[in-house]
Parts: C-alpha cells; structure tokens; sequence
C-alpha cells in the first residue's frame, strides 16, 4: 500500500487514510448514505467527547422539533386534526426531558457516539411498547421510529433514499455497505465509495472493484467527517481520502487521473497477448464475476476464462434460489457468451455479511464461522438441489465447471458427491440432458482443507484457492473489520506455506490448481504466484492486463528463485517490503 504523496504534506485540508478497496480515482460530491438500523455508526468515544455528543444531540433534536413546526405552519390549512395531533405527539416528544435525560445518561455509562446511543434507547423503548397489552401505546411504535428517524437523519445529515434511484453522480460515504446494497446500487450515478467499516476482501470491497467503482474502506469516522453535498477527493489507490480539498489538490489529482489514464492506455495491448512468462511457461487468466452483466468486462479484458462465478450475488439480489428454469437460463446464457471457454460457476455462499432473503432471522454469535457456504447448502437441501439442477441442465451448452465453498473435511466432500449424483439420477429419470462429466472443484479456503487436500484431491477434479478466507480463517481475523485489517497479511509465511501446499498435492494427484482470491489481481503478488507453482489465476477482470503485463516480463526461474528467498523470512512485513522493492525497481510507476 502506497503512503501519503509527499506533495500532500503541506496541502491544508482533510487528508484521511483509510484501506485501498478498488483502484481508481474520482472528485466529486458526497451522499451520505444510511439504511435503518444497519449503517448507524457505532465507535467508542472518551469522556471528553462526551459533551460535544451530547450538544450534537441537543442540536439534532432542536432541528427536528423547527422542522416539525415549520410542516405544522406551512400545512396547517390542509391537515385534518389527526395528523395535527400526530405532529404535535411527536413534538412532544422531542421535548420529553426523561427521554433526553436517558440518552444523557447512556452516553456517559457506554462512552459510545450518539447515534448509537440514541438507537439503542429507541430499540429498547420499542421493545416496551410491543410487549405492552394497551394498544394505544402499541401504536406509538411508528411515531417513535418516525421521531428517532428524524433525529438520526439530523446528526447525520442524511436523507432517505436508496442506493438504486440517485439522479445524480455521487461518491457515498456510510458506516458499511451491505453486499446486497452494493449490488443493487446505481452503478451509472455510484462514482466512489467510502466506508468507516470493512477491510480489502471484505465481499462490498470486491463488488466495487468488480464494477471498477473506486473505494476507500476502514476510514472509522468518515460518515462524521462529511455530509450531503461535500467535495470529496477519493483515491482508491492510495487508500485516500481528501475532504473539502482545494484548488491545488485538486490540480494534483487532475494530473495524477491523467497519469492513469495513460498507464491503462499503455496496458491495454495485453488484452490481446497472452500470458507466458519470458520463459515459455502459459498461465491461464480467468476472471472472477458477480453478476452476469460483469461479462463484458470479462472478454473486454481479454480473460480465457471465468474462474469464479459468485453465484449467491445474483440468488440474492433476485431471490432466484426458487426458481431452477431461471437460473438455467442466466447459467446458459452466461456459457453462450463465453463462446466455449471455461466458466467455472460456485455454489450459493452464503452465510457470513451474505443473507438470504428468509434467513437474517437467524442471528449467530460467529457468523464467519457459522452456517456459511456448503454448510448452509447442505442443511437446506432444496435451494441446494434447484441449484446444481440448474447448473447440470446448463452444462451442454459450454464448458461448465461446478466448485464448492467453504469444504472444511471430506465428509462434507462425499455428501456433495452423493447430492450430484441424486440430480443426475432424477435428470435421467426425467429425460433431461445434461453433461456427465462436468468438473467438480473445491475452493481451498479454510485451513483444514489445505491440510487434508491430499484426500480431498482425490474426490474431485480441481482445486480453487481462495485467499480471502484462507487469509481470515488462518490469521483468525474477520476480513471485514477495519480494526484489524492490519493484521490481514497474504504474504504472512503462513499463507504463502498453505498456499505451496495445496498447488504441492494438488500436482502430486494430477489436479489443476488456480487462485481466485484477491491475491491473484495484485501484480505485486503475482511473482510469488507463479514462483509457488500456480499455472491458472482469477482476479477482478480490470486486474488481468496489469498481471499479464507483469507474467510477460519474468521468469519461472527466477520466480522459485525469489520463493526460495521469501520461504527463509519469518514475517509477512519483511516479505511484502522486499517484494514491494522488487516491483518497484522493476515495474515503476506502473502500479
Ligand atoms: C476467497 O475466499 O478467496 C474467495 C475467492 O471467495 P469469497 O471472496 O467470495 O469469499
Ligand atoms: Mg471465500
């Protein structure tokens, strides 16, 4: 990760460094962004913040009650008495000192921000009035969360709206996105993103990288930082963000977007190439997707393949997991458009930040390592089978791969297998073509997978590594949480022996191995990749130019020599800082 530009320093503005999530650059103005309950900022404060929290609310409040003043005198001949009634409760209580006093009281016992505080009293005042038998406060329930709305809209100066029908171009800062937000979000108006919560992997990151939306994620109080209408510079490279920047700023980065815009000029013969190292060896470059519109992006930047189809992206956004004709028409249409190449396509991962719809009832302590991927797939059959169906009724139409996430033991392995063969069986029952010899993948994503890979190799036709968890599950850190991003390492000697590891058995047993995690689109990475044995990578599709600029200008040789080099350092920091060098001395200025 690059630091602050030296020119920056003596720039007078708002300079926040956050975690690079999605390259790229853009100037413009903000939209604070909130959905209910989900996105209220939660961050401890001190004692000291304490007044100023408590003033800010007092504030919040103040304006809420002229604003409801303000819609009595202008609306007051047309109102009947009801809704003047209902104004003049809610006025009310926003004047209720027993009310105000409590959220006082809060913010010093918990040290946390008012927005939370204030979320939380209402969440509890709720539960009061559902569990009482009088009705009339029964339905107080709505006026409470129209009250509480308008307050929160007031301290964080939001309006309410979705991501999905802005007018106008906007980068949207808020507490965190949820990966559903994300994908159903404008992408025409969404210029950038810029988040208090979330790390590199976490899937919102992914999402912005894929529809090559720059995002600056882990920027813990952003959403306190700006509002509605803000200039805001973003700069997904670098992991920055500038708030209200000046005229230089801005001329500095109207330089540095040139300089970008050159560097994708200079990459974009290798669409056309194809990855082979300067010593003969091809590496096979597949792209990972969320939804069937990315394809362009795909063949656009010149991918052999897709190495991971996320599927739960478009199950979610479109409750799709009923319907198997569907989905065997997204699948088909997905294999039409590939023209014959590979399209490797993951079963539902849901589970984790990923919901489906019917499912967020289930609260669990530890989602991460919870009900998530084959887990939830093999305990809810019927999503499962309508699935693989789909998948299978697909598979004539191209060459159609099917992988599994989160396998953690072969048991797991062997229910899948007995699963695939149940759906073939019904298929052929009911006459319907399919092919019988589609290859079945397991992602190699949880540690124990790596250990036991060499009997897990045996069950199926290819392994997929997928960094992401890999990371998470071994350096035991959720990969969305800002607060330890900077214990996220791909280069932590663990992670780089696991990895060796499974391209090992994978060889030993005859499999193809491919790395679909984000590792496999940093170029910085990719020497180590290859140097590891990985002869197949998947990455975001904007990333593969920049990684085949990078294959085409090394050698195998001289990779194993590096790996050698990197497999005698005990620390990811030692290993990331000599690999940074390396780059930079060889490839300048090209990242
Ligand atoms: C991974 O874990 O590396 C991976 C590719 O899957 P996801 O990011 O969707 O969890
Ligand atoms: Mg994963």
């Amino acid at each position: 990760m690059t630091s602050i530009d030296k020119d920056f320093i003596f720039i007078p503005m708002e300079i926040i460094k956050g975690i690079s999530a999605s390259p790229g650059i853009y100037i413009g103005k903000v939209f604070l962004y909130y959905e209910e309950n989900l996105n209220i900022p939660k961050y401890e404060i001190t004692a000291k913040d304490v007044k100023n929290e408590h003033s800010r609310f007092l504030e919040a409040i103040e304006k809420a009650r002229n604003e409801l003043e303000a819609i009595k005198e202008k609306a007051y001949l047309q109102m009947g008495d009801k809704e003047l009634l209902m104004l003049d409760s809610h006025i009310l209580m926003l004047s209720d000192p027993d009310f105000i006093n409590q959220v006082s009281s809060a913010l010093e016992k918990q040290l946390r921000n008012v927005e939370w505080v204030l979320f939380e009293a209402i969440e509890a005042l709720i539960e009061k009035l559902k569990s009482s038998r009088n009705s009339y406060l029964q339905d107080r329930e709505s006026d409470l969360k129209d009250v509480s709305k308008r307050v929160l809209n007031n301290l964080m100066f939001t309006e309410r709206i979705t991501l999905s029908e802005l007018d106008s171009p906007y980068i949207i800062a808020a507490h965190d996105l949820l990966p559903s937000d994300a994908i159903t979000m404008d992408k025409k108006n969404i210029k950038g993103i810029i988040l208090d919560a979330g790390g590199r992997t976490s899937h919102t990151a992914i999402i912005a990288r894929s529809f090559e939306i720059p995002a600056v994620v882990g920027l813990s109080t952003i959403t306190r930082k700006v509002r509605t209408g803000v200039d805001v510079i973003v700069d997904g490279d670098s992991g920055i963000v500038v708030v209200d920047p000046d005229d230089a700023a801005i001329l500095l980065y109207a330089d540095k977007l040139e300089r970008k815009v050159e560097t994708t000029r200079q990459l974009r013969p290798y669409v056309k190439k194809e990855a082979v190292t300067d010593d003969g060896q091809k590496i096979i470059m597949k792209a990972n997707i969320e939804l069937p519109e990315e394809i362009e992006s795909v063949i656009d930047h010149g991918a052999d393949g897709i190495g991971l189809f996320r599927s739960e992206f478009l199950l979610l956004q479109s409750e799709l997991h009923t319907s198997e004709d569907k989905q065997c028409e997204i699948y088909k249409s997905l294999l039409d458009k590939m023209e014959g190449r590979p399209v490797t396509i993951r079963t539902l991962d849901i589970g984790g930040d990923k919901i489906l719809p019917g499912y967020d009832e289930h609260h669990e302590k530890n989602p991460l390592l919870g009900w998530r991927g084959i887990r939830f797939c093999l305990s809810n059959n019927n999503a499962f089978k309508i699935q693989l169906r789909a998948l299978f009724r697909a598979s004539v139409h191209g060459d159609l791969r099917i992988m599994f996430p989160m396998i953690s033991c072969i048991e797991e392995m062997d229910e899948v297998l007995e699963i695939i063969d149940k759906v073939k069986q019904e298929l052929r029952n009911e006459k319907i073509d399919f092919k019988d010899n589609v290859p079945i993948g397991v992602m190699i994503e949880v540690p124990a997978a790596v250990l036991a890979a060499e009997f897990l190799a045996k069950k199926v036709n290819f392994f997929s590594i997928g960094t992401n968890d890999l990371i998470q599950y071994t350096i035991a850190i959720d990969r969305g949480n800002e607060k330890i991003a900077y214990l996220y390492q791909p280069y932590h000697p663990a992670v780089i022996r696991l990895i060796k590891m499974t391209v090992d058995a994978g060889k030993k047993a005859g499999i193809p191995v491919s790395l679909c995690g984000e590792v496999g689109g940093d170029p910085v990475a990719t020497i180590v990749l290859l140097g590891l044995g990985l002869e197949e990578l998947s990455m975001s599709p904007a990333s593969i130019p920049i990684v085949k600029k990078v294959i085409r200008n090394v050698e195998i040789k001289e990779a194993k020599k590096m790996i050698e080099t990197i497999l005698e350092m005990g620390s990811g920091t030692e290993i990331n800082s000599y690999l940074e060098n390396w780059f930079n001395g060889r490839f300048s200025g090209l990242k």
